[in-house]
């Protein structure tokens, strides 16, 4: 089963952003959550020019940093890419793998997200391995299948210690932006399953977080977060906005 208490929420900023609006938005995000329960693990992944930033102004607060992807490789002629040392290098904790607008826009495969998640573990971040299907899958009934390609690429890399350390995170893909989340029973059903299915590396993997991602908002971060199995949220739009970012917290405290 999930882990007792112990929440965990993730904000994704994706491309947003500006070093003026971020000062205003971390100061609040840092004063806002100096009194939650300190078992809340509170991260955010914000855009590689603003790791510095975030290192800065969150580094004396409870709230961790990331990045929102990473290199497959640690250095070498890869004109425009980042590698894992480098985000830590920066003090983060996270870097987000295989979101699904990387996954569409660029072309990711399950394999290249796996070397990802190899090589932030490797440079001792946690990869937050994002998993989902889209509206199309599911109308299918493909979204297991989907989901086991997308994961056990990823496990199968990983010895079981490493994959002990990975967090993963339910984003179906049609819920992502889109205002409105899965509803609490297709995200149990989905969460159960990818348990059940970790569980197959042994129960240390099996024990790992599974946040659920796709348009979680202050309405209905508490009933998402009561689910039985969802460990916390990947918060896209609503963690550009401190109020909800603190209210979805707050649900989750
Ligand atoms: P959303 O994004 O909360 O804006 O739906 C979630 C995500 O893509 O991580």
């Amino acid at each position: 089963g999930s882990k007792v208490g112990a929440k965990l929420v993730i904000g994704n900023w994706k491309m947003h952003g500006g070093l003026r609006g971020n000062e205003v938005l971390l100061q609040k995000l840092a004063n806002g959550t100096r009194a939650m329960p300190p078992g809340l693990r509170i991260g955010l992944c914000v855009p590689y020019p603003y790791l510095a930033q975030a290192q800065a102004m969150l580094g004396a607060s409870r709230i961790e940093w990331g990045a929102q992807d990473l290199s497959a490789h640690d250095e070498g002629a890869y004109t425009g890419e980042v590698s894992a040392p480098m985000v830590a290098d920066f003090g983060a904790r996270y870097a987000i793998v295989g979101h699904s607008e990387r996954r569409e826009y660029h072309r990711e495969g399950a394999i290249l997200v796996a070397e990802k998640a190899e090589r932030a573990l490797a440079a001792g971040l946690t990869p937050i391995v994002c998993v989902g299907e889209t509206q199309e899958e599911r109308e299918f009934a493909f979204t297991e299948r989907v989901l086991c390609a997308q994961l056990d690429a990823v496990l199968d890399r990983l010895t079981v210690e490493q994959a002990a350390g990975l967090v993963l995170a339910y984003e179906p893909v049609w819920a992502i932006g889109s205002g409105s989340s899965a509803n609490c029973e297709e995200v149990q059903d989905v969460h159960a399953f990818l348990r059940h299915h970790l569980a197959r590396k042994g129960d240390a993997v099996a024990r790992i977080p599974i946040l659920y991602g796709g348009s979680v908002k202050p309405e209905n971060a508490l009933s998402l977060f009561s689910v039985p199995e969802v460990d916390g949220g990947l918060v896209g739009g609503a963690s550009l906005d401190a109020t909800q970012f603190l209210e979805i917290c707050d649900a989750a405290a």
